[in-house]
């Protein structure tokens, strides 16, 4: 990747967001975030964690485009279907920020996705780069997770909310 590159980094929280930012902004990437997480439930969290966003934005100068969809009818007619749930998931997320930054100069994006030792890395990994094949953008694939654990401990000082479960409604109950 060059340098000054703009890239599209899809957050979907606040406290995952610490790490990856401050590793690409070593990198000299142009960072601009998007907020798109239908999967996040109930509403009250689904702004709560938007508003943890809006919290770690203001504290690190990153502009952030805020998606409001919510989706929770949809996953609570979903049976718990394990990974297949969440390929649909990562899915909906990831092409939605590969067109987002097709369609808006971005050359490449990410995910804060990819810090987390709790979600499915290569999934995630394999979705990515498929969306950014069909929309023409690099993916900036990174291994995050060495810098889970410092992440976690940025957030705490910037005193962000650290949410105990996934997200979506299914998540939540168990
Ligand atoms: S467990 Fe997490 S990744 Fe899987 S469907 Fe729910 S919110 Fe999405």
């Amino acid at each position: 990747m060059e340098k000054d590159m703009k890239l599209l980094l899809h957050i979907c929280c606040g406290p995952c967001s610490t790490y990856p930012v401050q590793e690409l902004l070593k990198e000299g990437f142009e960072i601009q975030g998007l907020f798109y997480n239908p999967n996040i439930h109930p509403i009250e969290e689904h702004k709560r964690r938007k508003e943890n966003v809006e919290k770690m934005s203001s504290i690190t100068n990153i502009p952030v485009v805020y998606n409001d969809d919510f989706r929770q009818s949809e996953w609570e007619n979903l049976e718990d279907k394990g990974a297949a749930r969440c390929t649909g998931c990562y899915s909906l997320r990831m092409e939605e920020a590969a067109r987002y930054a097709s369609e808006n100069g971005f050359e490449a994006y990410t995910t804060t996705l990819l810090v987390s030792p709790y979600q499915k890395h290569e999934l995630i990994k394999e979705l990515g780069e498929f969306y950014a094949e069909k929309y023409r953008v690099a993916f900036a694939y990174r291994d995050f997770r060495p810098g889970f654990r410092q992440g976690q401990q940025m957030a705490k000082e910037m005193g962000l909310y650290r949410q105990k479960y996934c997200g979506c409604i299914l998540s939540l109950n168990g």
